[in-house]
C-alpha cells in the first residue's frame, strides 16, 4: 500500500519514528513515542517541509497516511481545516502573525483528533514572534501538534528547541534522487541523472532544472564564468552576468504569482465595485500586499544568487576531483573538457582556496551583503592564479 512517506527520499531513518509517533498517537495517551512540538532540520532541499507535511497527513488520515483519501489530499493542498501550513515569504514571520495564527488554531480540532501546524521557516522567526509561539507550545493538554522546520538546531531558539523533539534530514543520495525524478516526475533517465547529479541532493533544484530548458541553458552560462576570469575587467563583467541571470531567473517566478496574487485580492475586495470604503480598503490592502512581494523578491534574487554560486563551488569542486586523479566522481560531466583544461592551467592549490572564497561569499550574502558587490570581490578573488 503507497502511503504519504513513500517521496521522502533518502530518510528511511525518520520515516519508523514518524510512523511510531502516528500509531502512538491513536492510543490516547501521551505517551513516549507522540509529542506536541517538533523539529525537522535539514539541508536545504532535503525535503524536511515535504516531511513535516507527511506527517501532519498521517496524523489527521483515518489510515495513518495513505496519501488517497480527501483527509489527506486536502491536507496537502491547504484546504484541510485542522491542518495549517504557515510559508512565510518575506525575511521574517512577526509577532503579529504569531499572535493571529494562535487565535486561528486555538480551537479544538474540528474532526477530532489533532490540530496540526507546519512552520515551514521557523528559523525566520523574530524573538518576540518565538516567544510567542513557546507560550502556546508550552500549554499542556492541547490537542495542537507543532511542527517546525528550519536548516540547523541553531536557528531555532534555545527555549523552543528545548521544547521539541528533534529530527535531523539527510541529504538523500544522487540515485535516490534520480529514482524520484524517474517514478515521480516521468523524467528520462538521463536527464534525471544529470539533474540529481548537478543539484547535489537537493530534489527541488533537480526537478527545476530537469523541467526548465531555459534554467539548463542558464546554468550552462555560469559554469563557463570559471574559464572566462583572464583579466579583472572579466572578472566584473563575469560578477554582472551572474548577477543578471540569477535576477532574471527570480524574477520570472515572482512577477507571475505577483499578478496573481494581486487580481486575486482585488477580487476578493470586489473588483470594480463603487463605494468609497471598499476603493480604500482595497488600496491599502493592495499596497501592503506590494510591500510583502517586494521583500520576497528580495528574498527570491539572494536564494538565486546562491544557487549560482553552489553551481560554480561544484566547478571547482571536480578541478580538485581532476587533480586528485578521480574522475569518475566528477559532478559536471557534461563540461569534462572545461574542467581538464583549467586544472591543467591553474596550480594545484588554488582551487580549495577558491571553494572557500565562495563559501565565504555566500556567507556574506546570507548576511544581507550586497549583491554585485559581493560577486565582483568573489569573481577577482577566482581571477586570480
Ligand atoms: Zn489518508
Amino acid at each position: 500500500m503507497s502511503s504519504v512517506f513513500d517521496d521522502l527520499v533518502g530518510q528511511e531513518h525518520i520515516i519508523d519514528i514518524l510512523k511510531g509517533a502516528v500509531a502512538a498517537s491513536r492510543t490516547g495517551s501521551d505517551s513516549q513515542e507522540m509529542t506536541h512540538a517538533w523539529v525537522f532540520t535539514g539541508p536545504p532541499g532535503s525535503g524536511r517541509s515535504s516531511a513535516a507535511v507527511a506527517f501532519a497527513q498521517a496524523l489527521i488520515c483515518p489510515n495513518q497516511g495513505c496519501g488517497a483519501c480527501n483527509e489527506c489530499l486536502s491536507a496537502a493542498t491547504g484546504g484541510h481545516p485542522d491542518v495549517e501550513v504557515i510559508r512565510t515569504d518575506g525575511l521574517s514571520i512577526k509577532v503579529e502573525e504569531i499572535r493571529e495564527l494562535l487565535t486561528r488554531v486555538a480551537w479544538a480540532p474540528s474532526m477530532g483528533g489533532w490540530r496540526v501546524v507546519v512552520m515551514e521557516d521557523a528559523d525566520r522567526l523574530t524573538e518576540s514572534a518565538a516567544n510567542a509561539l513557546l507560550k502556546a507550545i508550552e500549554e499542556p493538554g492541547t490537542r495542537t501538534v507543532w511542527l517546525l522546520c528550519a536548516p540547523t538546531l541553531h536557528d531555532v531558539l534555545p527555549t523552543i528547541r528545548s521544547r521539541c523533539r528533534h529530527l535531523q534530514l539527510r541529504t538523500p543520495s544522487i540515485e535516490a534522487v534520480t529514482q524520484v525524478l524517474i517514478r515521480r516526475d516521468n523524467i528520462s533517465p538521463t536527464m534525471a541523472d544529470f539533474a540529481a547529479r548537478v543539484s547535489q541532493g537537493h530534489i527541488g533544484r533537480a526537478k527545476f532544472l530537469a523541467t526548465n530548458e531555459s534554467v539548463r541553458s542558464n546554468r550552462k552560462v555560469i559554469m563557463q564564468l570559471p574559464l572566462q576570469l583572464g583579466s579583472l575587467a572579466a572578472a566584473f563583467q563575469s560578477a554582472q552576468i551572474l548577477v543578471d541571470i540569477a535576477t532574471t531567473e527570480a524574477q520570472a517566478t515572482s512577477e507571475e504569482r505577483d499578478e496573481k496574487e494581486v487580481e486575486k485580492l482585488q477580487e476578493a475586495y470586489g473588483k470594480g465595485a463603487t463605494g468609497r470604503g471598499m476603493a480604500t480598503g482595497a488600496a491599502k490592502a493592495v499596497k501592503e500586499l506590494e510591500k510583502e512581494q517586494k521583500s520576497r523578491a528580495t528574498r527570491m534574487v539572494r536564494d538565486s544568487i546562491d544557487g549560482a554560486l553552489l553551481d560554480l563551488a561544484t566547478f571547482y569542486r571536480d578541478v580538485m576531483m581532476a587533480q586528485l586523479g578521480v574522475t569518475d566522481s566528477i559532478i559536471n560531466s557534461d563540461i569534462r573538457t572545461e574542467i581538464e583544461s583549467y586544472t591543467s592551467s591553474f596550480p594545484v592549490h588554488t582551487a580549495a582556496q577558491k571553494v572557500g572564497a565562495i563559501m565565504e561569499a555566500r556567507n556574506h550574502l546570507s548576511m544581507n551583503a550586497a549583491p554585485l558587490l559581493t560577486c565582483e570581490a568573489l569573481m577577482c578573488d577566482l581571477a586570480r592564479k
